[in-house]
């Protein structure tokens, strides 16, 4: 498997208090690693620094190129797109313009075909294009989930780091939103790193997991393998 995303020894916290403890994870090309782990075990804190939202220190290899002072921005451009938790849409603009908000992260020589994406975003999500005009506070949290993604696909990522998609969904909404995940890694050739707290839904679509415990990896290991292991997932997933 070729490593989209190597990580090695990534440290990482607010002020002076460190949450994440020497990470080391991986991602390879077309895959789905789940991170999981309880409240405050650092997953958030994982994907912010990864996408350079946070101050880390440690190795972080994307595309065979380090990423090691590189901007928020800088990062983005580069192929690796994040969905924060939240969601972070404009809710007095239009979904379109919340969409194509997208295109700002987007390389430069795809700029052209911003258009057909729309195009193809609105096929995945129906619901979307029917309410392109709309507000986007208009739509329900699970259409703002989508939305956030749809815009986060427009800059053509090659691996997008996902905050708790399931947040907040019914259950089968948000078993929806996993599969159009699985769909998505297909359709547009992505790899995806999920941080979610609900292991059994987002097992179900991964490759892999690794599971955190207090800014530590304490499992990683096939999705299947994981997903029977109740022992861990009693211990570390607050499951029984
Ligand atoms: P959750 O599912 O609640 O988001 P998480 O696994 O994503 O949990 P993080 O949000 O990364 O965990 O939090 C890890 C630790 O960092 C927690 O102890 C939390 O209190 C702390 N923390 C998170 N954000 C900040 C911040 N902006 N400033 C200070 N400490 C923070």
């Amino acid at each position: 498997m070729s490593g989209l995303l190597e990580v090695t020894g990534l440290t990482a916290g607010y002020g002076g208090v460190r949450v994440l403890h020497g990470i080391d994870i991986a991602v390879g090309e077309n895959e789905i690693v789940a991170v999981l782990g309880a409240n405050g075990a650092g997953k958030t804190t994982l994907l912010r620094a990864l996408s350079g939202t946070v101050r880390s220190s440690g190795e972080v290899a994307f595309a065979g190129r380090s990423l090691a002072g590189t901007s928020a921005a800088r990062i983005a451009r580069g192929g690796l797109g994040h969905v924060p938790q939240g969601r972070g849409t404009f809710t007095d603009l239009t979904v379109e313009e919340n969409v194509r908000l997208g295109v700002i992260s987007r390389p430069a020589s795809t700029r052209g075909q911003a258009d057909g994406d729309v195009e193809r975003i609105y096929e995945t999500f129906p619901v979307l294009r029917e309410m392109r005009r709309r507000p986007a506070g208009a739509l329900s949290g699970g259409q703002q989930q989508m939305l956030a993604l749809s815009r986060a696909l427009l800059a053509r990522p090659r691996l997008l780091l996902i905050d708790e998609p399931s947040l907040g969904l019914a259950p089968l909404t948000s078993a929806d939103m996993f599969s159009v995940l699985a769909r998505l890694r297909d359709e547009w050739s992505l790899s995806v790193l999920l941080a979610e707290q609900n292991a059994r839904a987002s097992l179900k679509v991964a490759d892999r997991g690794v599971v955190l415990a207090r800014g530590r990896v304490v499992a990683s290991a096939p999705a299947a393998e994981l997903a029977a292991d109740e022992g861990l997932r009693a211990a570390y997933l607050g499951e029984s």
